[in-house]
Formats: C-alpha cells, sequence, structure tokens
C-alpha cells in the first residue's frame, strides 16, 4: 500500500504528471526523460526517487557493457492510473479514486467574471472547430477563454516561439491523451513539416483535443500559422482556439471569427461594484464612456478610485499619475524587471533577478493590484502595462540579462540554453555569443537536431559574426543544404579559433566526404590533425577520428576504419556517459567489420549498440540496430532470425515515417521470406514496398518489383511482367540494380538447393 499524502505531493507536480506520462509508453532512463522534458537530468533523477518511493514507479538497474545504468517504468500493476486529457485518474486498491488535473494550471485561472453571456452563447453554439477570438489588449479575452475552455491544452506563444518547439509540446500533449506516434516521430529525429501537419491533424482528431493558442499575434514564426490554416478546414473532431491581438486570416472554412469588445454597461457596473465602489449614474456613465467597458482599465479604475473623484481624462496620464507614481519603491523596481523580459517569469526567476528578500511581498502586492498576472507557472505584466512600464525603465538592463543568462544557463536544458543566447544577441555581447556557442557545442549538441528553427531565428539577427556563421554551417548541413553550410564554412575558417575552429574544419571533412570529393575532405582532416596536436581537449579528439573512421571507411580502407572507430569509443567513453553516440560509434564498428566480411563479429558490436540503446530508451538507434542485425543474419542465412529482427524494424519505421530506412529493412526481410520459402509473406513485402515506392519514390523501393516478379516464378505464376517493371523503374541507377540482383541469386540459389 502507497502513502496517501506522499502520493499526493508526488502527484501535485505537474512535472512529475508528465514524467508518468511517458512512462507509461516503456522504461526511461532519466537521461532521456530529461531531454524529452526539457528539464535538467539531476532535477530529474531526484523526481523519480520521490515517485519511486511513492510507490509510482519502479527503478531497476541494468547492465550495459561495464556500466550500470538505472532505468524507470511505471508500477501499473499495483496502482491503477488512467490519463484522461485534463486528469490523472488513480484508482487505490481500495478503490478510492482521487483526481488531479494536469494541465489546469496551464489554464489561467478565473476567479472573478462578470457577464459576456451573449459571446459565450455565440462560442458555443457554433459549429465551427476553429474558433479566432481577436480584440485590443486587457479587453478579456484569455478570461473569456478560459472560462468557457477550461479544460483545454493552453498554449501561450511568444516571441521566441517556433514551429519545432511548438511541435515538441503538442507531441507531449498528445502523449499523456494516449496518442504517440507524433512523440515517436519527433524522438527519431523526425522533421518534415508535412508530416507533422499530418500527424498533429490525426492526433487532435483521434484524442479529440482542445487546444487554446494565446497571442498569436506574437508568432514569429510562419509556418506555424501555415499548420493552423492546413488544420483549419480539416478539423472535424477536435478544438482549435486561437487568440491574438490582430485578425490574422485562416481561411473561411470551418473558422468563427469573433471580435471581442468591452463589457456591456451593465456588466461594467457589476464589475465595479464587486470592487467595491459606488458611484452615481451620470458619474458612471463618463467612466464607461472613457473606458468602453474595458475591464482590465475599469479594474485598475477601481484601484486608484477614491470617492467622489474621478480622475481619468487620458489612460496613459491615468497609468502614469494614478497607478505607476503611487506604487511603492519595490513595487515600481519588480514592476522594471517584469517589463524588460519578452516572456513571463517563474517565480524562482524573479528570486534570482530581484535582489532583496520581500520578493513574496512585493510579488503579491502587484498581483493584488491587478497589474501582475500569474499566467501557469509565471508571472507576467499585462502587455497593456509593459509597454508602458517599459518607457520609465530606469535599471541597468544589461545587468539583469546577465544574470538572467547564468541562471538559464544552470538550468541545462536546450529551451534555457536558447533562451540565454537570445539575451546575449539583445546585448549585442559577442564574448558572450562566442562563449554561448562554445557551450553548445560541448554540452547542447541536439539544439541543432531539435530545436533548430528557434536557433536559427536568433542567430540570424547577429549573422555578421563569424562564430555564429558557423553555427549557422551546422544548421544548414543539417537540413541539407550542403553548399550553402559550405559557404559559410570556408568563410570563417580562418577567422575563428579553438573548439570553433576545430568545429568548422571538422563539418568541412564532412561535408566533402558527403559530397564525395574525398581529396579536400582528406586536405581538413590533416588541418584538424594539426589542430589536435596543440590540443589535450576529448571533445575535439573525437571529432577528429569520427572523421577519420568515415573518411577511411569510403575509401574502403576498413583496417584503418576500424582503428580509428576505437579511439573513438574509447573518447566517448572517457567523455563521460553518452550514449547516443556510443551506440552510433558501436554500429559504425558493426558496419566496418561488415565490409570486411566478418559478419559474427559484425553481429556482435550491432547486439551492444542494441543493448547502449535499449538501456537509454534511445529508440530510434535501437530499432536502427535491428535494422544491422537483420541485413547481418540475411547474410549468415539464417533469415529466421532476420525476419524476427526485420519485423520490429519495419514496423517502427513505418510508425515514425523514416520509409527510407523502412525500405532497407523490408528488402531483407522479403527475401528472407523467399529464402524460407514463406512466399505469402514474401509478396506481402514486396507489396509493402511497391506501395511506398509509388509516394515516395525512393529508389531502392521499386526492387519490390523485382521480388514480386521473382515470387509470382517461383509459385509457378508469370512474374516477367514484374520483372521488367522493375528493371525500367531501376534503369536510373545501374549499380543498384545489380546489388539488388546479387541479393536475389543469393537467395535463389539456396532456394534450388533445397
Ligand atoms: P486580454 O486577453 O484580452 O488581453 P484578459 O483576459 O487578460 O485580456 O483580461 C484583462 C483583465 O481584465 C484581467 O485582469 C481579467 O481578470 C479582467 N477581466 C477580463 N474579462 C473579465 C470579465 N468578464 N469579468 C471580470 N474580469 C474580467
Amino acid at each position: 500500500m502507497m502513502k496517501a499524502p506522499l502520493l499526493m505531493r508526488a502527484l501535485s507536480s505537474e512535472v512529475n504528471l508528465h514524467i508518468l506520462s511517458i512512462l507509461k509508453s516503456g522504461a526511461f532512463n532519466p537521461r532521456e526523460l530529461a531531454r524529452i522534458l526539457q528539464k535538467d537530468e539531476t532535477d530529474i533523477s531526484r523526481r523519480l526517487k520521490m515517485l519511486e518511493r511513492a510507490g509510482l514507479v519502479e527503478g531497476k538497474w541494468m547492465r550495459i557493457g561495464k556500466k550500470n545504468v538505472k532505468v524507470y517504468s511505471l508500477k501499473v500493476d499495483e496502482i491503477k492510473i488512467s490519463f484522461k486529457p485534463t486528469e490523472v485518474i488513480i484508482k487505490t486498491i481500495t478503490d478510492e479514486s482521487y483526481q488531479i488535473p494536469m494541465f489546469d494550471r496551464k489554464v489561467p485561472n478565473v476567479n472573478v467574471f462578470f457577464g459576456r453571456r451573449a459571446e459565450i452563447e455565440e462560442i458555443t453554439s457554433t459549429t465551427a472547430r476553429v474558433i479566432f477570438i481577436y480584440g485590443i489588449a486587457g479587453i478579456g479575452k484569455t478570461t473569456l477563454i478560459a472560462k468557457i475552455f477550461n479544460n483545454a491544452f493552453w498554449y501561450q506563444m511568444s516571441e521566441l516561439d517556433s514551429f519545432d518547439y511548438l511541435t515538441w509540446q503538442f507531441g507531449l500533449y498528445l502523449n499523456t491523451l494516449g496518442y504517440s506516434l507524433l512523440l515517436d516521430y519527433l524522438r527519431s529525429g523526425g522533421k518534415n513539416e508535412r508530416d507533422i501537419s499530418e500527424l498533429i491533424l490525426d492526433g487532435m482528431e483521434t484524442t479529440k483535443a482542445e487546444i487554446v493558442i494565446d497571442d498569436i499575434h506574437k508568432c514569429p514564426d510562419n509556418r506555424i500559422i501555415q499548420l493552423f490554416t492546413y488544420l483549419a478546414p480539416r478539423l472535424q473532431k477536435a478544438r482549435l482556439v486561437i487568440i491574438s491581438r490582430e485578425k490574422i486570416n485562416l481561411g473561411l472554412k470551418n473558422v468563427m471569427y469573433f471580435h471581442l469588445k468591452g463589457l456591456s454597461a451593465e456588466d461594467a457596473y457589476q464589475l465595479l461594484r464587486y470592487r467595491g465602489i459606488k458611484i452615481r449614474p451620470e458619474k458612471f456613465a463618463e467612466v464607461y464612456h472613457i473606458t468602453y467597458g474595458h475591464p482590465l482599465m475599469l479594474l485598475l479604475f477601481a484601484e486608484t478610485y477614491k470617492e467622489g473623484e474621478i480622475r481619468i481624462h487620458n489612460f496613459l496620464d491615468f497609468l502614469f499619475n494614478e497607478i505607476y507614481q503611487k506604487l511603492k519603491e519595490d513595487e515600481k523596481v519588480m514592476l522594471q524587471i517584469l517589463s524588460i523580459f519578452d516572456e513571463p517569469l517563474e517565480y524562482e526567476e524573479i528570486k534570482t533577478l530581484y535582489k532583496k528578500k520581500n520578493v513574496f511581498t512585493v510579488l503579491y502586492s502587484l498581483v493584488n493590484k491587478g497589474i501582475v498576472e500569474k499566467r501557469g507557472e509565471a508571472y507576467a505584466l499585462h502587455d497593456l502595462l509593459k509597454g508602458f512600464a517599459k518607457e520609465l525603465v530606469s535599471i541597468d538592463e544589461k545587468e539583469y540579462y546577465m544574470k538572467y543568462i547564468n541562471y538559464l544557463l544552470g538550468r541545462k536544458t536546450a529551451k534555457a540554453f536558447i533562451k540565454a543566447f537570445q539575451y546575449a544577441v539583445k546585448l549585442r555581447d559577442e564574448k558572450k555569443v562566442k562563449e554561448l556557442i562554445e557551450i553548445r557545442l560541448r554540452k547542447f549538441k541536439r539544439v541543432i537536431q531539435d530545436f533548430p528553427d528557434s536557433y536559427m531565428q536568433i542567430l540570424d539577427q547577429i549573422k555578421d559574426n563569424p562564430y555564429v556563421k558557423g553555427e549557422l554551417g551546422n544548421i544548414y548541413f543539417q537540413k541539407g543544404l550542403f553548399n550553402k553550410a559550405l559557404s559559410l564554412w570556408l568563410e570563417v575558417k580562418d577567422r575563428v579559433e579553438g573548439i570553433h575552429k576545430a568545429d568548422v574544419l571538422s563539418s568541412l571533412v564532412d561535408v566533402y566526404i558527403e559530397l564525395n570529393e574525398f581529396e579536400k575532405a582528406e586536405k581538413y582532416l590533416k588541418e584538424l590533425k594539426k589542430l589536435l596536436t596543440k590540443t589535450q581537449d576529448l571533445e575535439i579528439q573525437l571529432w577528429y577520428y569520427i572523421q577519420l573512421t568515415k573518411f577511411e571507411y569510403y575509401k574502403n580502407n576498413h583496417k584503418n576504419a576500424l582503428e580509428s572507430a576505437f579511439k573513438e569509443l574509447e573518447i566517448v567513453r572517457k567523455l563521460g556517459p553518452y550514449p547516443e553516440l556510443e551506440s552510433l560509434v558501436l554500429l559504425h564498428v558493426g558496419d566496418i567489420y561488415i565490409g570486411m566480411g566478418m559478419v559474427r563479429e559484425g553481429i556482435q558490436y550491432y547486439s551492444q549498440a542494441l543493448e547502449t540503446a535499449k538501456a537509454y530508451n534511445l529508440t530510434f538507434s535501437e530499432h536502427v540496430s535491428y535494422m544491422e542485425l537483420t541485413k547481418a543474419y540475411f547474410i549468415l542465412k539464417d533469415y529466421a532470425r532476420a525476419i524476427e529482427y526485420g519485423k520490429k524494424a519495419v514496423q517502427y519505421f513505418i510508425k515514425i515515417r523514416n520509409y527510407r530506412r523502412a525500405i532497407d529493412t523490408l528488402a531483407y526481410r522479403c527475401l528472407s521470406y523467399v529464402g524460407l520459402l514463406k512466399l505469402e509473406e514474401a509478396e506481402r513485402d514486396a507489396k509493402e514496398m511497391i506501395k511506398i515506392a509509388q509516394t515516395t519514390n525512393y529508389p531502392l523501393a521499386w526492387a519490390g518489383y523485382i521480388f514480386l516478379g521473382i515470387i509470382k516464378e517461383s509459385k509457378g505464376e508469370k512474374g516477367d511482367e514484374y520483372l521488367n517493371l522493375g528493371r525500367e523503374k531501376l534503369r536510373e541507377y545501374p549499380w543498384l540494380y545489380e546489388s539488388v540482383m546479387e541479393e536475389v541469386s543469393r537467395v535463389r540459389r539456396d532456394y534450388f538447393d533445397k
């Protein structure tokens, strides 16, 4: 039995609930959980221990190679937890149930609410699945929508947002509703916008999700708007509510545009009454005339009203004289701090920035006066007041930004890193920018893969800086824009130093190998080696050997490649836990052995890669290992095993829409079936390949026709029509056609031997 108070405490944290809902999809190691949730790894470990004490999860040590790794999973057998859109229902053995809201802290709290009967009626009765509500700041949009859609997933847009960040958040949210495809897709490195849009649509529809996007006018990434334009006419069961300062066109079909205006005179009057203001009708008429029933203005007015006096003629004067001037010094400082940051700040952040001890009292005084609002976990200055407060700033912005940057870096997450970078750019502090890029290269490698858009958006603001150019090159390379990357790297290679130079040089080697220009690759490899002699930096050594292995492998110098790969492995292990790379290197070692014809050794290393990937829940690497094992066992003619691994890999790669890898595996699985004389299964695989070929045009997929032809002939049916089709489709790829035929003849020989 578990202790209810501890249980309740464990469940009262949103992060913990998130952890639980992710563990639902498998066992995880703290590191990978930290990456998915964008949290610090030590924090996640602490939480897991607490959840373990509460009896909700179970940690097990696994031995991987020479290391012990702790892996956590849900203990669903002892306690029944069902994850619902906005709550987690826990049924203990005695069948008492608790309901814990999950996303409700994201939806702004609505404590007091007046009127809006007509608006509510109109919004709740529409058949449109998309509601676009717009109006000036402070008019009550957020409050109204939070009141109506109090169970929705609330997404607060900020100036720092980007398509990639938003899609990760959607992925996490849909995962808690039981739809894991989008998260799987993103975790595996999936980037295609079309795929992502389709998965979001599919996920929202199957789970009947309700999503609110607040402040979309702040959205800096046009692809987010494109996503909503795509979703708008297609949603049938899910609901999308968008809040904006300005009207943005998302098409006509299925969208209701709603312009929100002030409160009616009657409701405005009620609001003032509620705030303890008694006022004569003709005076009220005057106030209403000036405020137009604008609720925020009415509230601020109520805050300052003194019997008999109405000192509100001009709104800005009013804000300054009646609100700002009357604040205490400490309150003014805190207001200014809040105003210089783009996004709402969390309590811990405010505590770090505001130097004095009375943080709590000052902050709450501002909240009580209606000047600061609590939004989710963070505190926000209403935008209407922000612009105004910014004008009055007398604090030293630079000092606060620096402090914030250091605070953010302490959080050790990619998202925090990106924010920190944004402020360094804002300060135009080139030294800090260089320092941050070094931190990125060493500690936040995945930023380039997980958040390329957010990062690029910030880098673009100082794109003349040579260090920044190097980073932009990395993003372009990752996006497959090799030539763009190349020209940036060539431009800056002699203008940057230290680890930055090593990064540029190893990138140059990488891109030239990719472009099959081995002489140039070799030239930069040599330059990189020269750099090595001057440094003890393990990171730089690692980069060198990674490139060297690749280079030797492509030049068919398998022995040298192998030697270099082992060097990589040695350094990776010295660098500390680095499972993504470790399993990748193990796979490469396996590939090299296969290339040398030493299949058994290859299998040994693929299996090690598999173990590492499994221990750290690196799903993608896990399935790449299955794929390689399929190939290796096929070569060994152990068709049954090849099929066993092939099944896992094919299913996964199709699920995450990585059709290239799905096909690579399907081809081996199909032929393995042929080898085992399981012609029905083989035929199914061949047809699956053809189907994928028709939508992706991936050359190897067309081999499905050749396989189908062979299978038909083996069954005594006519197959030449298919064989011809396959030959036709592969005409442009003679080397591919040849190697396909070689594999085919391999199983065929077997087949005739039987
Ligand atoms: P917007 O989202 O349009 O900028 P908000 O919803 O944040 O505006 O509202 C501004 C302020 O007015 C908030 O402090 C909110 O509590 C208050 N408010 C808005 N609508 C109402 C209402 N119908 N009844 C009471 N207070 C309201």
